[in-house]
Parts: structure tokens; sequence; C-alpha cells
């Protein structure tokens, strides 16, 4: 039941159709795992705080350095040096006194992310690399949680949401990560921007996903480039012979 201070809060949310009450205490009692509290996971810690969600989970095990404030608008020059998760618990706290903070400073692996997403409905990979993106897939697929990827790059992005066995997986559409030497992440600029844009469409995944409303990213990628402003939607079929979430698939996670 919503308090009057509740339906004071979430006003905006109750005049939706697509949410009203019953909407907005579905999200009250929901659970999100946000596996980064960088550049994506920042807009999507906030905006899920901001709508209500019952529980959020936070994973990194990173400090605040002064170029992370470039794009990681959970953070500030007050935070340098901390856990990211701890500044981003003091930021969360003040916007919603309701929702329920778990912190984990932990680097996610084969031995720990079964753990970790196990008590949460929806997974948001919020992180930087082709490893832990693989290994959240992978998990989500063994542990049947929802996920809502993206990966940025420069000034473009991808987001897609997979639901374990119903849609195509990462593997699905990305066979394997590319070689160390080849990955380009580290060596590529970011444009600021670009993990806000990204974040807030997986945000807005996993709220409509709890809502069982609209239409979510499953068998298509989302492609963004902003800088010439193009959003793309790719077709992308799930694999029955996929290494991960096909009929063979691996029964057990590996460390990429
Ligand atoms: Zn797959």
């Amino acid at each position: 039941m919503l308090s009057e201070e509740d339906k004071f809060r979430y006003t905006r949310h109750l005049m939706l159709d697509e949410v009203g009450e019953a909407g907005q205490e579905k999200l009250m009692q929901s659970s999100v795992l946000i596996i980064g509290a960088g550049g994506l996971g920042s807009p999507n810690a906030f905006y899920l705080t901001a709508a209500g969600i019952g529980r959020i989970g936070l994973v990194d095990f990173d400090k605040v350095d002064l170029s992370n404030l470039q794009r990681q608008i959970l953070h500030n020059m007050g935070d340098l040096d901390n856990f990211k998760v701890d500044s981003a618990l003091q930021k969360l706290q003040n916007i919603n006194d309701k929702t329920k903070f778990d912190i984990y400073k932990e680097k996610i692996s084969a031995s720990n992310i079964l753990d970790l997403i196990a008590p949460y409905d929806f997974i948001i990979d919020a992180t930087d690399n082709f490893a832990a993106k693989f290994l959240i897939n992978d998990a989500c697929i063994l542990g049947s949680k929802p996920l809502a990827h993206s990966g940025i790059y420069k000034f473009c992005g991808q987001a897609m949401t997979i639901l374990p066995k119903e849609s195509a997986c990462f593997a699905c559409a990305f066979e394997a990560p590319p070689p160390k030497e080849l990955n380009p992440i580290f060596k590529a600029g970011l444009f600021g921007v670009i993990p806000g844009v990204l974040g807030c469409i997986q945000a807005s995944e996993a709220i409509k996903y709890f809502l069982n409303t609209g239409d979510l990213l499953l068998n298509t990628l989302l492609s963004v480039d902003l800088k010439h402003m193009i959003f793309r939607k790719i077709d992308i079929k799930r694999n029955p012979n996929c290494r991960i979430c096909g009929e063979n698939g691996i029964k057990k996670l590996i460390d990429y």
C-alpha cells in the first residue's frame, strides 16, 4: 500500500496509465543489481532510486579519481580516493530514503557473480570491458536473471535487453570477446554524455520490465551514435547453437 507521502512523491508516475498505484507498488517491491558505479552506473543508479525501486545493489571495487568526473556523475570532488560504492551510496540515500541499498566492494569473477546476482530481480551491466560483459551475460543465463546490457565507445554506444532462454543473449550477438591486445576500449576517448544516454536507456528497460509495459530491446541491439545523431535498431536472432544459451550451452562459468 502506498502511503500519502508515496502518493505525493510519485504523483507523476501515478498519473501514467502504465504505472498507476499497482505499478508503483511493483517498483517498490523490486530489486536491481547494478554492476559498475561509473559512467553507465551513475544514471542507472540515480533514475532507479528516484523511480522508487525497493532494493538496489551496487558492485564496484574501484575508487574515484579526477579523470572519472568528466562523466561519472555520481561522484564529485569531495569523493576523490573514496570507494565508488561509498560515494554512490551517500548521494542515493539523499534521493530516496525508502530504497534499501547493498554495496559490494568486489571485482566480479566466475566464483562470485552467481552469488552476487542471486538476490536481485534484474541485472544491469554497467561495466567497461568485454570480459566482464561476457561473464555477466553467462551468469544471467545460468542464473535465469533478466539483464540490460550496454557498451560504449567514443561517441557511440549500444544497448540490448536479455531474457534468458527467451531472447537472444550477448553471446548470440557477439561470439566471444576480442583478444586483449585488440580491445579498443581503453585506448579510446569517450564522449562524456554517451554513458549518460545509454545508462538512462538501461534504467528505462528495467522499469518497463517491472511494469510489463512497452517494448523491451529483446532480440534487438540499439545502436546509438551521438556525433551524427543516428539511432538504429539491429535485429539479433537467438542462436539455437549459442555456446551460452543454446541447447548445449555452458553449465559452468569461466573467467574470460
Ligand atoms: Zn545466446
